[in-house]
């Protein structure tokens, strides 16, 4: 494979520039088989660590993905959930804010979705919805707030926000989370082929809206807030990753690689039986041996 999902990795330590991100690595019909053998594997060593992950119960994982519309985010989920253990994982969609999410701080809707630890939780979407539709609508401009949190320049109310995350990142890195980020990095006309088969397929009109349209029309502005996002948001301990999604076969290879990388980077173990407890195994052994 010629792109690995290393080279999709974003740091801190280089700069991303959305403009020099594929949104394709152009793979062959040949490779194709091969993506989805190996997303199998990475499916059975994904069910192998969450099992461990949830009985080791001292690490917690976040999983956010974050794109424009139709870019797979759905599937890649359906993809990812299919090698979990449900009772281990949970999904959460952040749409639209209702009226009381509106009322609190942006952090407080996706602080109410942290796993315990030994769980993880996927975000369809998440808290960066709000350094990204919200600066490209200019939405910021009406939320209900006092003059000293919104009277500063566009920059300096979202270089604000960059902070915040990061430290809200940090935080939970320092109380046992990773955060795993991922960009499903989808272009413009592959969009608009995935938004036509979901007019023309009646099966996906539900998914169809036309705001759809309204954003993808924005989508400079879109991009340059994913670059400005990722730029100030990608750190050690809370990387991006930049996928080219318009081969979905291969965008979730690589999402299922990022996975099991995470997973095994946080190395979970079962407990171990203190030798005490050993004992008391072996004389329930020999009671319904005797049986
Ligand atoms: P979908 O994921 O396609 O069902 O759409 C959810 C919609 O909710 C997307 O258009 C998002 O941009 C929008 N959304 C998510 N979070 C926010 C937010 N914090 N503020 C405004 N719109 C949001
Ligand atoms: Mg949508």
């Amino acid at each position: 494979m010629t792109l690995t999902i290393e080279d999709c990795r974003y740091a801190g330590d280089r700069t991303f520039r959305i403009a020099d991100a594929p949104t394709s690595a152009h793979m062959t019909k040949g490779d194709r088989a091969k993506c989805t053998e190996l997303t199998d594997e990475n499916r059975v060593v994904m069910g192998e660590l969450q099992d461990r992950l949830y009985a080791d119960g001292r690490e917690g994982l976040v999983i956010l993905l974050q794109a424009m519309d139709a870019a797979g985010k759905d599937s890649t989920i359906r993809h990812v959930m299919s090698g979990m253990n449900p009772q281990g994982i949970d999904v959460y969609g952040f749409k639209q804010p209702t009226a009381r999410e509106l009322a609190h701080d942006y952090l407080w809707r996706a602080a109410r979705c942290l796993p315990e630890r030994g769980k993880i939780a996927l975000f369809n979407r998440s808290y960066y919805e709000d350094v990204l539709v919200v600066r490209v609508d200019g939405l910021w401009h009406g939320y209900r707030m006092p003059k000293r949190c919104l009277d500063c320049s566009e920059d300096e109310f979202f270089s604000r926000r960059f902070g915040q995350i990061r430290d809200f990142e940090e935080h939970l890195y320092q109380n046992g989370y990773h955060v795993l980020k991922i960009f499903l990095n989808v272009g413009l006309d592959e969009q608009r082929k995935r938004l036509l088969a979901r007019i023309d397929d009646e099966s996906k009109n539900w998914k169809f809206s036309a705001s759809d349209l309204a954003e993808r029309e924005h989508w400079d502005a879109y991009m340059s807030a994913y670059e400005a996002a990722i730029n100030a948001t990608a750190t050690k301990h809370a990387p991006w990753y930049v996928v080219p999604a318009d081969q979905k076969w291969h965008a979730r290879y690589l999402v299922s690689q990022a996975v099991v990388n995470v997973l095994k980077d946080m190395d979970p173990h079962y407990p171990e039986v203190p030798a005490g407890e050993k004992d008391e195994l072996a004389a329930c052994k020999a009671r319904l041996l005797k049986e």
